[in-house]
C-alpha cells in the first residue's frame, strides 16, 4: 500500500510463522515476477494474521509436548476463528494467495504447538524440508507444527474454476522449495512422498460433478468462489458437509468469494450474515458516497478496491467493468465494484435525497419533533429532528459533533449516559412537540424521557410493525421525492450514507422493511429520519404544532 501506513493492526497472538513459511516456501506462480517468492500483500497478510489467530488461553496437552504417543494435540480449540471468509474483487490475487494457503496447510506448521520460551525456533531441517530455512520465534510467541497426515479438499463449481487455485498450487508445487513434497498427481496432490496412508497425505478437488470423498474428515477446507454455491446446484449443502468433515478432526476452513448477489442467499451470503462471532470475515467495501453508475466515480472505486493489489492493472479492470456495466451493471458492481448490490431495490435514490439538502441554523427554542433509534453494540445510535417547515437536520453537540453514536467508536458499547445528556441537552434547547423512539434496547431510557418531558411527547414507536414502518418509509419516500414538498434537509454526511444503504426487502401486500446491504452498511440513520418525519407528519395532522408567537407584544390601552 504505498505512500500510506497499513490500516492493519495486529495486536493479538497469532502463528507469525505461517506466513514467514508460506513467503519462504511458495513462490508467485505467473506473470512477469514468475517464480520470486510469494510475498502476501499486506491485506492478505491481515486474513493470514486473522486465521491463524492464537487464544491468548490456548494450552497444549502435556502429555503431548512429553511425547506421549498416544496424546492428541489441540488443534481448532487453540484459534480464535473457527473459520474464515474472504470477500474482494475480481483479480486482486485470491487465486495465488489461496493456493499459498492451501500449500501451507499441507506443509507448513499451521497448528499450534506451544507458546515460546527463549530460543525456540522452527527448523525445516527437522520435518523434513532440505531448504535450510530457520525461524526464530520472540518468547511468549505461538509456535506451530504441521498436521501429521493431512487431508485437504478444493471446493469449487466446476473443474475450470478449481483451476483459479489449482493451477497456481501446480506451478508452486514444481518449484525447488516444494518440489518433491509436494507432488502433482493426475486430478490430486500427494503431499510428501509416496509411502504412507495413500488416503491421507492429499489435496483432493472436490466439484458439484466430483463428489467422491465428500464426507470424509478432513484438515483443511479451501472454498472457492462460495457466492456460487446454491440451494439450486447443491453446493450450499456440499459446502457444509466439507466443513463438518473438517470440524470432525479439528481441522479448520477458509471461504473465497467475490461479493454475492444478495438474492440468491448463497453460502457465501449465509456466512457473511451468520451471527456467529468465530468466523473472521474480511470485507472491505469502497466509500459508499461513490456511485458505481457514474464513470468517474467507478474509476475512483477501481483505485480503492485495487490499492492494496498493486499487481492488478486497473487499465484492464477499468475496460473489463465498462463492459460489463452494458450488459449487467450490478454484476459488474459485484465484482469490479466490491459491493453486494441487490440490483434495483434500493430505498431512495441516493441523488434525489441529496437535492434536498438546503443547510441553515435552527435557532434555540424552535418547535421541532425527533425521531431516535436506539441501539447497543452493532447497529448505530442517533437523533434527528425536524421543523414545522420540513426542514430536518441532525441536532449536534456544543463542540460540533453529530448525535449519532457508532459503538465501534465507543469500545464496541452504544455510551448510553453521552446519549442520555445529548436528549437531555435537546430538550433543554429545542421545544419538542413529539419524539418518536424505538424501543428495543433504549425502553428504561424512554420511559424515563416520557415521565420527564410527558408521555404525550415522547412516544414508543416500534419500527419492527412492517405495516406502520411501510408507511412511514413510504410518506419520507414521497415527501422527498414529490416537487411540490417543503422538505430539506442539513445535508447530513452519515444521514446521506445510510439513506443511500437502504434496501427494500420485500413483505407480503406489496409492502416492504427496509434492510442493510451487509452488517457492515449501517442504514439506522435512516430509519430515524423516516421516524422524526413521521412525526412531524402526525404533529401536522393534529394540527398540535404550537402558535408561532407574535413578534411583539401589542399593548392596547383603553
Ligand atoms: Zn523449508
Amino acid at each position: 500500500m504505498p505512500a500510506e501506513a497499513s490500516p492493519y493492526v495486529v495486536n493479538f497472538p497469532t502463528l507469525w510463522v505461517v506466513p514467514a513459511w508460506i513467503q519462504r516456501h511458495c513462490i508467485i506462480p505467473d506473470g512477469f515476477r514468475k517464480g520470486r517468492p510469494f510475498r502476501p500483500y499486506d491485506w492478505q497478510l491481515w486474513c493470514l494474521a486473522n486465521h491463524y489467530r492464537i487464544k491468548p488461553t490456548a494450552k497444549q496437552d502435556p502429555d503431548y509436548l512429553a511425547g506421549d504417543p498416544d496424546a492428541i494435540p489441540i488443534r481448532s480449540a487453540a484459534f480464535h476463528n473457527r473459520r474464515s471468509q474472504v470477500i474482494a474483487p475480481q483479480k486482486t490475487g485470491k487465486g495465488p494467495k489461496s493456493a499459498a494457503w492451501v500449500a501451507a496447510e499441507g506443509l507448513g506448521p499451521v497448528l499450534f504447538l506451544d507458546w515460546a520460551g527463549e530460543n525456540d525456533a522452527y527448523v525445516c531441517e527437522d520435518v523434513g524440508c532440505d531448504c535450510g530455512w530457520v525461524y526464530r520465534y520472540q518468547p511468549g510467541e505461538p509456535m506451530g507444527h504441521a498436521w501429521p497426515t493431512p487431508l485437504i479438499q478444493l471446493l469449487a463449481t466446476s473443474e475450470d474454476q478449481v483451476d483459479n487455485i489449482y493451477r497456481p498450487l501446480q506451478a508452486m508445487a514444481r518449484n525447488p522449495r516444494l518440489r518433491g513434497r509436494m507432488l502433482v498427481r493426475e486430478g490430486f496432490i500427494r503431499l510428501r512422498d509416496e509411502g504412507g496412508d495413500p488416503d491421507q497425505n492429499r489435496i483432493d478437488v472436490v466439484t458439484s460433478s466430483a463428489l467422491s470423498r465428500l464426507g470424509n474428515p478432513i484438515t483443511f477446507a479451501m472454498q472457492d468462489e462460495s457466492q456460487l454455491y446454491t440451494k439450486t446446484n447443491k453446493l450450499v449443502s456440499v459446502a457444509q458437509t466439507q466443513r463438518r468433515g473438517a470440524a470432525a478432526m479439528g481441522g479448520r476452513s477458509v471461504e473465497t468469494t467475490n461479493c454475492y448477489n444478495p438474492a440468491e442467499n448463497s453460502t457465501a451470503q449465509q456466512t457473511f450474515e451468520s451471527s456467529k462471532k468465530d468466523i473472521f470475515r474480511f470485507y472491505e467495501p469502497p466509500p459508499a458516497e461513490l456511485d458505481y453508475r457514474k464513470a468517474a466515480d467507478r474509476k475512483k472505486i477501481h483505485a480503492f478496491n485495487y490499492r492494496g493489489s498493486p499487481h492488478a492493472d486497473l487499465h484492464g479492470i477499468n475496460a473489463e467493468a465498462e463492459e460489463l456495466m452494458e450488459t449487467d451493471a450490478a454484476q459488474a458492481e459485484r465484482f469490479y465494484g466490491n459491493r453486494l448490490v441487490y440490483g434495483a431495490s434500493a430505498w431512495m435514490e441516493g441523488d434525489v435525497w441529496d437535492a434536498r439538502a438546503e443547510p441553515r441554523e435552527v435557532p434555540d427554542g424552535t418547535a421541532v419533533v425527533g425521531g431516535f433509534d436506539g441501539s447497543d453494540s452493532d447497529d448505530w445510535t442517533g437523533i434527528r429532528l425536524q421543523t414545522r417547515d420540513g426542514y430536518q437536520f441532525t441536532p449536534r453537540f456544543a463542540d460540533g459533533r453529530p448525535m449519532v453514536w457508532d459503538p465501534k467508536q465507543h469500545k464496541g458499547q452504544v455510551p448510553r449516559l453521552e446519549v442520555r445528556d445529548a436528549m437531555a441537552d435537546v430538550m433543554r434547547r429545542f421545544k419538542v412537540v413529539r419524539l418518536y423512539a424505538d424501543p428495543p434496547w433504549w425502553s428504561t431510557e424512554i420511559d424515563d424521557w416520557a415521565e420527564l418531558h410527558g408521555d404525550t411527547v415522547v412516544i414508543r414507536w416500534s419500527t419492527f410493525r412492517t405495516t406502520q414502518m411501510h408507511a412511514a418509509a413510504q410518506r419520507l419516500l414521497t415527501d422527498v421525492g414529490k416537487s411540490d414538498s417543503a422538505f430539506t434537509h442539513d445535508g447530513c454526511d452519515i444521514t446521506k450514507v445510510h439513506v443511500r444503504n437502504a434496501r427494500k426487502s420485500p413483505r407480503s401486500n406489496e409492502r416492504y422493511v427496509l434492510e442493510k446491504p451487509s452488517q457492515a452498511q449501517k442504514i439506522d440513520m435512516a430509519v430515524v429520519s423516516i421516524l422524526c418525519n413521521e412525526a412531524a407528519g402526525d404533529v401536522t395532522h393534529d394540527q398540535l404544532w404550537p402558535k408561532p408567537k407574535a413578534r411583539r407584544k401589542v399593548v392596547v390601552m383603553r
